[in-house]
């Protein structure tokens, strides 16, 4: 298939959503791809054929006929990982398009692995994981394979996910003239952080959200001017390293704060936010000037060393045997394998049929960690107070 221009204000970059100044380092952005990227088409390529099998849907696009060993075979990053990933999403997919079977009493449209046209911008598409089309419902199911938690529904922007919005919107208007769609279900399935989140809108709200959110941002990225706002969606920018905005506001956020006993719990709450960003900016900035120390740039005052490593034996036979001729017991008390070696030696299973029931998770501390952190929130009790 012949490879598509690629928009700037593609559905999944977030960045140009809120900020259109970000179109100016969109704009120059290598197509990169990286191991993760790499392992997550994959597993979407798996998934499919899962799919497709189980539900008996044809590939009249590619045509695609490869047994599960030949799709297998063909990609690089496969591992046991994968594969529960893959069968994760297959099975939520194929359980929802039998509950939407059973809840309408017809049998539901499955769209999988559809590219949507989208003209809100020029030359833009996106593919959509997964649409199924039951009565007047229209279930958008949108596979991540990442560690960190997406939600369709943004708690921490207090908005709808704009990814989703964008692909919600864009298959309701390719089928609203076909099927009496009035509601559109946004999911976000995770399988590996077990997440699995929902947001329901009708079309109406959808076609609000267009334009009072979608369109204006649009207009603004695209517009000869547009303004810079830092925020989130900074890390994901192409300019988060050079950008003077999100470096000035960042030492602006730096400079209001006082010491936490001086301030109240209202000046603590805002600057809490903030934090997270200044950390991310500090992360950002040291990993961008160690990759130019590497390529050759000098900073003023900074040297590249090595980092400080556990000393370990090379060859410990080698040892044992040197310091025993030599008339001494290097031998300590024999020690068990760490966890992750016994697991290995054993396999999974027989690991945990063994020594499962000896082996404890001791309770981490506590951290603080905004809302929309995967971990469950911890219950205190009076002995941690
Ligand atoms: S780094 Fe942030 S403020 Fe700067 S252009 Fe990118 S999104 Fe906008």
């Amino acid at each position: 298939m012949a490879q598509r221009a690629h928009s700037i204000l593609a559905p999944s970059s977030k960045e140009w959503f809120y900020c259109g100044y970000a179109t100016r380092f969109l704009a120059t952005k290598a197509e990169e791809t990286t191991e993760a990227s790499e392992f997550g088409s994959e597993c979407h390529l798996l998934a499919e054929h899962y799919i497709r099998q189980s539900l008996k849907l044809e590939d009249y696009e590619s045509g695609n006929k490869k047994t599960t060993d030949e799709i297998k075979s063909g990609l690089k990053h496969y591992s046991e990982e994968m594969e529960r990933l893959a069968n994760g999403y297959a099975n939520y997919v194929i359980s929802t398009v039998d509950y939407e079977a059973k809840r309408t009493g017809e049998q539901p449209v499955v769209l999988i692995e559809q590219l949507l046209e989208m003209d809100y911008a020029p030359d833009t598409h996106g593919t959509l994981d997964c649409g199924i089309i039951a009565g007047d419902t229209l279930t958008i199911i949108d596979n991540k394979t990442g560690f960190i938690k997406v939600t369709p529904f943004d708690e921490t922007l207090n908005e709808l996910n704009s990814q989703l919005g964008i692909y919600g919107l864009y298959a309701y208007k390719c089928y609203k003239d076909f099927y009496p769609i009035d509601n559109i279900r946004l999911v976000i399935y995770q399988e590996r952080i077990h997440n699995v989140s929902e947001y329901s809108i009708t079309s109406e709200e959808l076609e609000k959200w267009e334009k009072e959110r979608l369109i204006p941002a649009v207009k603004e990225a695209l517009s000869d001017d547009p303004k810079a706002n830092s925020g989130v969606w900074c890390r994901f920018c192409p300019g988060r390293n050079s950008c003077r905005k999100r470096a000035e506001d960042t030492l602006q956020a730096v400079k209001e704060m006082k010491k936490p006993e001086f301030m109240t719990d209202d000046e603590i709450e805002a600057i809490l936010t903030k934090l997270d960003s200044i950390a991310t900016y500090i992360d950002d900035i040291r990993e961008y000037c160690l990759k130019k120390a590497i390529e050759g740039k000098k900073w003023k005052g900074y040297k590249i060393v090595e980092s400080v490593t556990k000393r370990k034996i090379s060859d410990e036979d080698v040892v044992a045997k040197i310091l025993s001729d030599n008339g001494y017991n290097p031998f300590a008390p024999k020690k068990l394998m760490p966890i992750s070696e016994l697991q290995k030696m054993l396999g999974k299973t027989q690991f945990n049929d063994l020594v499962g029931g000896y082996i404890i998770k001791p309770k981490g501390q506590a951290v603080l960690a905004p809302e929309s952190d995967a971990r469950e929130e911890m219950i205190i009790n009076k002995e941690m107070k």
